[in-house]
């Protein structure tokens, strides 16, 4: 397999290369069995770790670590920092952007030992946990108390809480729930330099000088690692109801969505739309031979799936009926239906779940999640089309075999997808220059959830204002003088060295 190669960057000279001894001292901190330890980083034992989900980009790590607890993190930086050996930090590696992967020998720390679930409080919800929980086993555990992770997206299996934070992910029911950084309550950070920043509140209502756990969520394992979290975990709803439609225009989605926010204001939990290639993604690549829950004899444009979370099953499934209703009776949606039972509301989330394992089925795939004003969301999917097939480069045996859109109306998030026929640094290229232009043209961010990591480097600035990219390198240089944390990541390069001296 080739991937996607940096020609820009440099290894920085100035961080060691691992010897015996490094690999000794680890040994002794953690247990032979918390050290993979091969020379070559292709091989079986490590290559995994080296790799990202989306196999887009591959770093050459010999050494991956598996602390335990808090302690071992912090021997562990500590250890690093004063040998000026660099690491990123790897949750679940399920990171759309190449943050959680090394880029030239950095050490790997994988926090999956670190999965306990430290304290549940039954009466306010707020949950203490490592930063290695599953997402999932994390929604499982509150559940028995009868709440629910007020974050969940289709990685949920993988992903762990910590990588959530550190990316500060949005997922699928944030046009409900809202961001982490709202969520969040306290966290537990180890810094470089081995130092623990405990800080692992459970009050809802704090303002106690500086609100610093804030620095840390969405900030990619630059600045520190997330041990543990504190979170706010909102009661799990008793009834969720779900609806797919099909619809013939992104005019329609959007006169869908206010109606939904107008019908269903308090019970609405999300509001996913994907154009019609996104369908036979699915079905070709994820559920071959299972038919699609509306069969009409031609694909509609558009589809949206709408979910709601409420206290009375019967209540809400006639609110949403109605809602479907009056929709069709306007000629805004096409096509409906609502799900009856738990077995079909799977089955519809999983229309919509599949799509980005989908298009990693035909080829090394790039995944785009920026925001911008609602309306404009669906333009950037046609005008990137337009532009590329004006060069005859989008189809089946061409360089970007598929481009899908879909995404978070209510968020004012789009995902654009394109799988390309081979792993070409040139081909992300072309693609990142249209697609972050132009949403930069319209005033939109070109990251709205899986952060900067290694993918959006060069275009951070499209996003920032040079006083902001200097004060992000300052906070960066304060708090990692040496720069060991997750290095070539979040900044282009230049300002990292320019910061650090
Ligand atoms: P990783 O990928 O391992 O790491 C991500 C970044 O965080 C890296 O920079 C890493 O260095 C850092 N990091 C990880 N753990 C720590 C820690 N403990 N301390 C400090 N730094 C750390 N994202 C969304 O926002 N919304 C979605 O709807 C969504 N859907 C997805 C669907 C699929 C099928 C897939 C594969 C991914 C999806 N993602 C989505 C992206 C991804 O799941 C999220 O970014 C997730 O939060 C990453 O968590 P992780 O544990 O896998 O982190």
């Amino acid at each position: 397999l080739s991937v996607t190669k940096y020609p820009e960057l440099k290894r920085d000279s100035r961080f060691q290369s691992l010897n015996d001894k490094h690999i000794d001292y680890f040994r002794a901190v953690l247990g032979e069995n918390s050290v993979v330890y091969d020379k070559d980083p292709e091989s079986d034992a490590i290559v995994h770790y080296n790799t990202d989900w989306f196999n887009l980009y591959r770093g050459t790590s010999s050494l991956v670590l598996f602390p335990s607890d808090t302690a071992q993190v912090s021997s562990i930086l500590k250890y690093c920092n004063e040998n000026r050996l660099a690491v990123v930090p790897q949750g679940g590696n399920t990171g759309v952007s190449g943050g959680a992967v090394p880029v030239f020998d950095e050490i790997i720390i994988k926090m999956s030992r670190m999965d306990r679930i430290r304290k549940i409080d039954q009466v306010s919800g707020i949950a203490v946990v490592d930063a290695g929980v599953i997402l999932e086993n994390l929604d499982n555990a509150v559940s028995e108390h009868g709440y629910m992770v007020p974050i969940d997206l289709g990685a949920k299996g993988s992903c762990h809480i910590g990588g959530n934070i550190s990316t500060n992910a949005g997922g699928l029911r944030y046009v409900r729930y809202g961001s982490l950084h709202g969520n969040v309550l306290g966290l537990e950070v180890v810094l470089p330099d081995g130092t623990v920043l405990e800080n692992l509140s459970t009050l809802r209502k704090d303002n106690t000088g500086y609100d610093l756990k804030q620095l840390f969520i969405g900030s990619e394992g630059t600045l520190g690692i997330v041990t543990g979290v504190s979170i706010l975990t909102p009661q799990r709803a008793k009834a969720t109801n779900l609806s797919l439609i099909g619809l013939d225009s992104y005019e329609d989605i959007q006169k869908a969505f206010v109606r939904a926010k107008a019908d269903l204001s308090d019970i609405l939990s999300a509001f996913e739309f994907w154009d019609k290639d996104c369908i036979e993604v699915v079905s070709e690549k994820m559920l071959p031979g299972v038919q699609f829950p509306l069969s009409s004899e031609k694909p509609y444009e558009f589809y949206a799936l709408l979910e709601t979370q409420g206290s009375r099953k019967e209540h809400d499934e006639a609110k949403l009926e109605s809602y479907l209703e009056s929709l069709l009776e306007d000629n805004i949606a096409k096509d409906g239906v609502v799900s009856q039972d738990i077995k079909q509301t799977q089955s519809l989330w999983a229309w919509r779940e599949m799509i980005p394992e989908g298009m990693t089925k035909y080829g090394p795939a790039i995944t785009y999640d920026v925001s911008m004003d609602i309306p404009l969301l669906y333009k950037l999917v046609m005008d990137t089309r337009a532009h590329f097939e004006k060069k005859g480069m989008i189809g089946p045996d061409k360089d970007y075999v598929k481009l899908i859109g879909f995404g978070h109306v209510g968020d004012g998030n789009l995902h654009i997808m394109a799988a390309t026929n081979r792993n070409d640094y040139d081909l992300q290229k072309q693609l990142d220059d249209f697609v972050y232009t132009w949403t930069a043209k319209h005033s939109g961010s070109v990251s709205a959830e899986h952060g900067i990591g290694i993918s959006k480097i060069g275009y951070l600035p499209y996003s920032k204002k040079k006083p902001v990219l200097d004060l992000m390198a300052k906070l960066k240089a304060q708090i990692d003088p040496r720069g060991i944390m997750n290095p070539y990541k979040i900044f282009a390069n230049k300002y990292i060295l320019s910061a650090l001296g």
